[in-house]
């Protein structure tokens, strides 16, 4: 089967058109400015990328041109859209509604909306795709895969903070994690290359990025994540705080005469690595140089960052009472061995050791403990779209 996978953002829009039989992808791009004036990246496998510079008012545009674009005679991926056999779509919130993918469905569509509340920002533009695309390829089958799925199997005393029980029987606040596509991809995946027992591992993913979460994963389960009832809960993010004291708001509210929404616009775009470092970057790349530098905020926002993952590891340990494997994925946990030293450095408890030559890999699957190290630890790069693909094609073909 051919699978458009779509990711549909308020002003972007990311997509791979993927083999589910092979799994290749055969093109992939994204469209950005939708709304400003409008870009498409697009690139066939095994050619260069292709740049275009063209209106995109609205999705339906965008999406329009990345169909015409694997269509294009000379470029193109495929010569008709019926070849096309399924749709899958990135959803981020699925709310306690989704505890897996599901079919695009008028039903669905009507309990997504209803989802939107808890994630104003990416909701609506999921279904936005998600409309649009049954408007340009009527009859082709869609699916939804939710961010949140994978850790609705988290049990109350993960999933509940403390405060009035009404909060969460009335407006359903509540902890909901993120990234649960590629917690889920990559917790199988772990089991699957480092040869555990699937119904009997205990497995901690931390997906380290521009946004990162930390889950705990038992016989495939998710029974504890980072992030909570929006993406800002859990470690120090790329601009995210993560957790702080509540009480802090108020504070700075009233010194920096903010409101509430400039409080949040502090808390999810002005914080984390950016802030720490006064400003330097939020890109660990930049701020190792800094650090490197003799940037003494710099080194103090990569030093918060590795104390946090392994104050959560450790928490995560002592949640499922062991763990056989603990694995990195994403931007940071793929490529910066420094980070992985630090955080592994403080394992000795457990009887982890790391390979330093390993460690020095970067973007591939690779164990980078030594063969007598207790706790299996690894670095397994995530692919939230061939996910999304494997989920869409189960769901079509049942
Ligand atoms: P993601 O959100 O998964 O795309 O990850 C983005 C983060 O990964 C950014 O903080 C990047 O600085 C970081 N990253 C990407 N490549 C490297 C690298 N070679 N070394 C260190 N960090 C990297």
């Amino acid at each position: 089967m051919k699978v458009l996978v779509i990711n549909c953002g308020s002003s972007s829009l990311k997509y791979q058109l993927i083999d589910s039989d092979t799994e290749d992808v055969l093109a992939k791009g994204l469209c950005e400015r939708i709304g400003i004036d409008g870009r498409l990246v697009y690139q066939k496998a095994g050619c260069d990328k292709e740049i275009t510079e063209a209106p995109m008012p609205t999705h339906k545009e965008a999406i329009q041109m990345v169909l015409d674009a694997l269509t294009n005679e000379k470029t193109g991926a495929i010569k008709s859209l019926d070849e096309v056999d399924a749709i899958g779509h990135r959803v981020v919130h699925g709310g306690e509604k989704f505890a897996s993918s599901a079919l695009v469905t008028d039903e669905m569509i009507k309990a997504v909306e209803e989802c939107s509340e808890l994630a104003p920002l990416h909701n609506p533009a999921n279904l936005i795709g998600i409309r649009v695309c049954s408007e340009l390829m009527p009859g082709v089958p869609q699916v939804g895969v939710f961010d949140t799925a994978f850790h609705q199997t988290m049990p109350p005393k993960a999933y509940l903070y403390g405060l009035p029980i009404k909060y969460y029987k009335d407006y359903k606040v509540r902890r909901y994690g993120f990234h649960g596509t590629s917690h889920s991809y990559v917790s199988k995946r772990a089991v699957e290359f480092l040869g555990l027992d699937p119904a009997n591992s205990k497995v901690i993913v931390c997906h380290l990025g521009n946004g990162s979460s930390i889950s705990a994963v038992v016989n495939g389960k998710c029974i504890d994540t980072t992030m909570g009832l929006t993406p800002l809960e859990g470690l120090v993010m790329g601009t995210r705080s993560g957790n702080i004291d509540p009480a802090i708001m108020e504070y700075v509210a009233k010194k920096e005469n903010l409101d509430l929404q400039g409080i949040m616009n502090v808390l999810n775009k002005k914080s984390g690595l950016l802030g720490m470092s006064g400003g330097v970057s939020s890109d660990m790349r930049d701020l190792e140089a800094a650090a490197e530098g003799d940037n003494k905020d710099a080194r103090n926002a990569l030093d918060v960052l590795a104390y946090d993952v392994l104050k959560f590891v450790g928490g995560y340990v002592a949640a499922m009472n062991g763990v056989d494997a603990i694995v990195f994925t994403a931007g940071i946990g793929e490529n910066d061995g420094k980070v992985r030293a630090a955080v592994v450095k403080n394992l000795g408890y457990l009887g982890v050791t790391l390979d330093k030559e390993a460690n020095k890999k970067r973007g591939e699957e690779v164990v980078i403990s030594t063969p007598d190290s207790k706790v299996k630890v690894a670095v397994i790069p995530t692919n939230e779209e061939l996910a999304i693909c494997r989920d869409t094609v189960a769901l079509v073909k049942k």
